[in-house]
């Protein structure tokens, strides 16, 4: 078994609420053996020099779109500028012309990102299905995954309303509801592991409720319930009036009554939900994903994290994907959410969340989202999901005060010194341990050239 032991550690925050100062941390295989004081390696362990280092849980991403990571920093599909029309005309027609290596490299590139700021679980909502692309979208998801050694959540999902029925979504991307059901159980059967430490779960996941039938949400329903696996889709993002137009209540209730709600459910965003709405979540156990930064973007209507959090809500943090975020950098969205509260916090009755808050929605609160008990905080028995900040550095002079809050008050705006999955190093010393980076870099803009042609 191999074993690691981080010796001399400045802090481990073991959870936002629990910091332990000079202390060691051992690792054995996948799991945490030990935190304390003076702890002897075992034979043939790596006894890796921690002193100075800040020890976290690893972060837990509940929102992404990793197709879209290529198409970052372009100012011709800046949806600032555009309506959302204009801006649906012009990205779908580049998602469309996405191939099966597309998304194996867009992943991939989403994923270093990810791992090499932290996150150490990610799940992924890969709802683009364009018809030349294949079926093979999330099993190539599950090889990046791998390759980088991040555990992996992979959302299936879908769409299958057409245009004309008032879909938003090309009909060169839609899937027949009986198409999508036996894809997701397909993937179901082929990857999903439910036991301890697992690093391969599918999530059933059709992309909202504006672009697919409603048997599609009873069905995906019935089929998550049926496998025991979880449920996504995105609410609350502006098409609540819609979907009371169509289904004569709006988006929270109409997801009630199919029964895609509870504690196995988890949705995207949530921005226009009424204060009655957010008490149906926390009473059905629903989480939601908070994305800051496309909220940022969006500018309309700011997320109220401590409305959520008041009502009882399951929160997760979420880059969410490229098109309306452009980076994979979870590190950043804890101090961009946590800023974004604190901008619109004298606007409301109630206080701005404490800044640890922030990383508790990032480890703890994305694990529990994911119906992960495994992961989420550093102690003895957990999966050993960790990433390591050296404080010694100028950076940090005068930050050290309170680990908690670090990230959401300072901002990291460099990669981790190290991260670690399942007690596996996947990025030390600004490498990724047996991949060649630029290689990779350079094998993703090759392809990225294919669809820009
Ligand atoms: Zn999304």
């Amino acid at each position: 078994m191999t074993a690691h032991l981080f010796k001399g550690c400045a802090a481990v925050i073991c959870d936002p609420h629990s910091v332990l100062r000079d202390v060691d941390l051992l690792v054995e295989g996948p799991k945490i053996a030990a935190i304390g004081k003076g702890l002897v390696a075992p034979t043939g362990a790596e006894v890796i020099d921690a002193r100075g280092w800040f020890l976290y849980p690893g972060l837990v991403n509940t929102h992404h779109h990793f197709f879209q990571t290529f198409v970052r920093n372009r100012a011709d599909l800046d949806w600032t500028k555009l309506s959302v029309i204009e801006w649906l005309d012009l990205i779908y027609p580049i998602f469309s012309r996405l191939t099966e290596d597309c998304f194996y490299h867009s992943s991939l590139t989403a994923m270093a990102e990810l791992a090499k700021h932290g996150c150490t679980t990610a799940f992924d909502h890969q709802y683009n299905y364009p018809r030349h692309a294949g079926k093979r979208l999330v099993d190539r998801q599950f090889e990046a995954a791998a390759k980088i050694g991040l555990r992996f959540h992979a959302g299936r999902g879908g769409n299958t309303l057409p245009k004309s029925q008032g879909s938003t979504i090309p009909d060169e991307m839609l899937e027949s509801t009986d198409e999508f059901i036996a894809d997701c159980a397909r993937l179901i059967d082929t990857y999903h592991d439910s036991a301890p430490f697992s690093m391969a779960q599918v999530v059933v996941s059709p992309c909202q409720p504006v672009n697919c039938y409603r048997e599609t949400f009873v069905e995906s329903a019935a089929l998550a319930r049926d496998k025991g696996v979880f449920l996504h889709t995105h609410v609350g993002e502006g098409e609540s009036q819609v979907i009371a137009a169509r289904h004569g209540m709006r988006t929270v209730d109409y997801l009630e009554q199919i029964g895609f709600a509870g504690p196995d459910t988890f949705y995207a965003h949530c921005w226009e939900l009424t204060d009655t709405e957010l008490r149906q979540l926390a009473a059905s156990g629903t989480g939601v994903a908070h994305c800051p930064e496309p909220v940022y973007l969006v500018g309309a209507e700011v997320t109220d994290v401590p409305a959520m959090a008041a009502f009882g809500v399951r929160l997760g943090l979420g880059c969410d994907g490229s098109a309306s975020s452009d980076n994979s950098n979870l590190m950043h969205c804890i101090h961009s959410g946590y800023m974004l509260q604190c901008l619109v916090a004298s606007r409301r009755a109630h206080p701005v969340p404490e800044p640890r808050d922030f990383l508790g929605y990032a480890t703890a609160g994305g694990a529990a989202l994911l119906g992960r008990s495994d992961i989420g905080r550093l102690a003895p028995g957990m999966a050993a999901d960790l990433f390591a900040i050296d404080t010694r550095r100028m950076d940090y002079v005068g930050t050290r005060h309170d680990p908690a809050s670090l990230i959401a008050k300072v901002g990291i705006a460099m990669p981790t010194d190290l991260t670690m999955v399942n007690g596996r190093i996947v990025w030390a010393k600004g490498e990724f341990p047996g991949l060649d980076e630029a290689q990779m870099a350079a094998e993703a803009e090759a392809v990225l050239a294919t669809i820009n042609a």
